[in-house]
């Protein structure tokens, strides 16, 4: 069968060029060993067409399973500077072999056969993660090439992202060379084909992929696949099946004998928000029937001690087809498969490919902890941002990361509970906070006294200077924890979306625009391309309104389905729907992504100057304290209650606005009033209550102070204040 297409995508390629032929496809015939672990290529004949508009006599490859072959590996030695010291435990590489060119077409359809053997070269031969075959002819543009080659992958033991656990669990990732992206980069065409980095993911070209699969009948339906699949044969200790995907960039398949395969249909009918869906429908100009997303099924393979968690996967998958559906266009797949990772193979978890990703969960978790609903919104989420709009996640790995943090966290406050704290008592969960949790401190601190956690002595006259650990503070945790469970409250967690601005506290060491996978230190891989962009995304949602917004986010995923956007094409799609937000957008993303710029407004004094008729002259006094730039809303609140409000264009450093003259004081004064700014790194200097108001101890005047403190402390709690 899979032979016979191979034929079949010959035959197109060669009678209608360009026309029914995709620009990218792979036929892979392949076996499973009995080890479970090592992938027998026996056949990969890319077909691929030069997209771009110079020729080129090259095929650039990822061969990302050699990143784990030896400890020199770019990622590998990346991870050293990054801080970490894992290795493999058991090694992986690919082996790629029998290389050969079928035939060529070019941009007429004249098509050549040929039969000759090419050779696999390594651009580094330390780093096996990216090959490179020379071609006897050239590409020209609008040309195809089809390239036949046999390869061998050991996978290897569960270790960033792919490989097997004990148990015969296997996900196979980044197991068989795949093509490189050529394209315009830098100026000038040329493969972007990144070696395996510690800091970022991948990029690909969409592609049809048919794969033959054989595999030990151990896992006979105990696999799931990028694509939709068939079995074709069983016989003989070996099951065969045929998986097909259309417009994918990548193929990724998971068995386990252990895990059990369910099977639900999501239907939006099933899920529907009314409210939500009045919403999008009025603001895309579309009936409620035309935004609804089409039916899908679900597949998960789950560990068999998980079951009591099939329904949380599920429910969570369900309602990220509706809303992602909804917000952007339906997801156009027949199939999703959800894998919930081996327990000794957790490294795998958390992860998304097209049509398939990774959860992940462990025992004894509670209902009200989102877990494992979080990761499942945000894997599924990257369907969206990534799989369907992908962007090089070498170098703007925001765009993708961003964007589903952006909307896992709308759908979390849309559609589920907000989460409890817990606790863990013998490997259950209970609702519930520690009163105290003790900090940890550092050798030659004397507070670390107070939690008996270290005895710190500085030398003195009588003593040497004496630094030595009481009790190790993890344990003082564990005492804490096991304390009766009166000692506990239950507390609620703010908004996801509001819950970003911790990322505020971080060190924002370099701008958005800088590459993901060369960013300075790994923890700001958290903040420039997850939380960052996303509160940004929020910003920007806030400012220009829900129904505009709307319609941007639309615009912006319909137009980029199937394609590489670049964050300038989404700057664009920003300035073509909000021309009337009055903000310079070409300045905005200036300050919030090629530049470092921090945001922050404050309120900074309120006068009321006496006039001879009774009236009070009023003036305040604004403060733009960091270098972004971006027109900020003012509320000015008198006495009586009424609000005047105005707009500030925010671009001095020290502002006295006049606001004029009144019958009534001015009592406060507010920068942002509706918290529009989330990138504001600071929301507790943005109310200033007037000094000079007669009696400040008057009702009013306290009522104000309480409600300053009650805003301020629901903003701490919800963010970073
Ligand atoms: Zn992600």
């Amino acid at each position: 069968m899979c032979k016979c297409t191979t034929i079949l995508s010959f035959l197109a390629a060669v009678l209608l060029p360009g026309l029914l032929a995709a620009q990218l496809s792979y036929d892979l015939d392949i076996e499973l060993h009995d080890d479970g672990r090592t992938i027998y290529g026996r056949s990969l004949v890319v077909s691929w067409v030069n997209t771009a508009s110079t020729p080129t006599d090259e095929l650039y490859w990822h061969v990302y399973n050699n990143a784990w072959s030896n400890k020199d590996t770019v990622f590998i030695t990346e991870g050293r500077y990054y801080g970490s010291t894992d290795l493999p435990r058991e090694w992986g590489s690919t082996e790629v072999f029998n290389v050969s060119m079928l035939s060529t077409v070019d941009v007429d359809g004249n098509a050549t056969t040929s039969g000759e053997k090419l050779t696999f070269d390594y651009v580094n031969l330390v780093d096996k993660t990216v090959g490179v075959v020379k071609l006897p002819v050239a590409i020209e543009p609008g040309g195809s090439v089809q390239v036949r080659l046999e390869f061998t992958s050991v996978m290897p033991q569960a270790f960033r992202r792919s490989g097997w656990g004990e148990g015969g669990y296997l996900h196979a990732v980044q197991w068989y060379p795949k093509l490189g992206v050529y394209e315009e980069l830098d100026g000038k065409d040329q493969w972007n084909c990144e070696p395996y980095h510690y800091m970022s993911e991948f990029y690909a070209d969409f592609a049809d992929y048919n794969v033959e699969l054989t595999l030990p009948e151990r896992f006979r339906n105990h696999c799931v696949t990028t694509g939709t699949l068939e079995e074709i044969n069983n016989s003989n200790g070996k099951v065969v099946y045929s998986s097909v995907a259309e417009k994918v960039h990548d193929f990724a398949f998971t068995v386990d004998a252990e895990a059990l395969l369910l099977r639900r249909t999501f239907h939006e009918i099933d899920y529907r928000d009314d409210a939500e869906e009045m919403k999008i429908s009025a603001a895309l100009g579309k009936t409620p029937k035309e935004v609804r997303p089409q039916s899908c099924e679900m597949i998960l393979l789950l560990q068999p001690e998980h079951a009591e968690y099939a329904n949380r996967y599920f429910d969570a998958t369900a309602k990220s087809l509706y809303y992602f559906g909804l917000w952007y266009g339906t997801y156009p797949y027949e199939t999703i498969s959800v894998v919930d990772p081996a327990n000794n193979a957790r490294k795998t978890g958390g992860m998304e490919y097209p049509r398939l990703f990774t959860g992940g969960a462990r025992l004894g978790m509670a209902e009200r902890t989102l877990s494992p609903q979080g990761v499942t919104v945000h894997e599924f989420g990257h369907q969206f941002w990534y799989g369907l709009v992908a962007n090089d996640e070498f170098r703007h790995a925001w765009l993708d990361e961003g964007f589903t943090t952006f909307s896992t966290n709308r759908i979390l406050d849309l559609a589920f509970d907000a989460p409890l704290d817990t606790y863990t008592l013998l490997g259950q969960q209970y609702y519930g906070r520690a009163p105290m949790t003790i900090p940890s401190y550092e050798e030659g601190d004397k507070r670390a006294m107070l939690g008996l956690q270290r005895w710190e002595n500085p030398e003195s006259k009588f003593f040497p200077e004496l630094s030595y650990e009481l009790r190790h503070n993890n344990s003082v945790q564990k005492f804490l924890s096991e304390l009766p469970l009166t000692t506990y409250y239950p507390n609620i967690e703010g908004s996801a979306s509001i819950g970003l601005r911790s990322s505020l506290l971080r060190d924002w060491g370099q701008p958005l625009a800088h590459p993901t996978y060369d960013l300075f230190d790994s923890g700001l891989r958290g903040v420039n391309a997850y939380r960052r962009p996303a509160l940004t995304l929020e910003t920007i949602s806030r400012i220009v309104g829900e129904d505009v917004f709307i319609r941007l986010m639309y615009d912006y995923h319909t137009n980029f389905r199937f394609k590489h956007p670049l964050p300038q094409d989404f700057f664009d799609v920003v300035a073509k729907h909000a021309v009337d937000a009055g903000v310079d957008w070409d300045s905005f993303w200036q300050h919030a992504y090629y530049k470092n710029d921090e945001l922050d407004y404050s309120a900074h004094f309120v006068h009321n100057d006496a006039n001879d008729n009774d009236t009070y002259h009023v003036e305040i006094g604004v403060r733009r304290r960091g270098a972004f730039v971006v027109p900020v809303d003012i509320a000015v609140t008198f006495e009586d209650g009424s609000v005047h409000h105005g707009v500030w264009d925010g671009v001095d450093s020290a502002k006295r606005i006049e606001i004029g003259d009144f019958a009534v004081k001015a009592v406060r004064v507010e920068v942002d009033p509706q918290r529009k700014l989330m990138l504001d790194r600071d929301w507790f200097n943005n109310s200033k209550l007037a000094k000079d108001v007669e009696g400040s101890d008057t009702a009013w005047h306290i009522s104000m102070r309480t409600m300053l403190w009650a805003q301020q402390v629901l903003h701490y709690f919800g963010g970073a204040g």
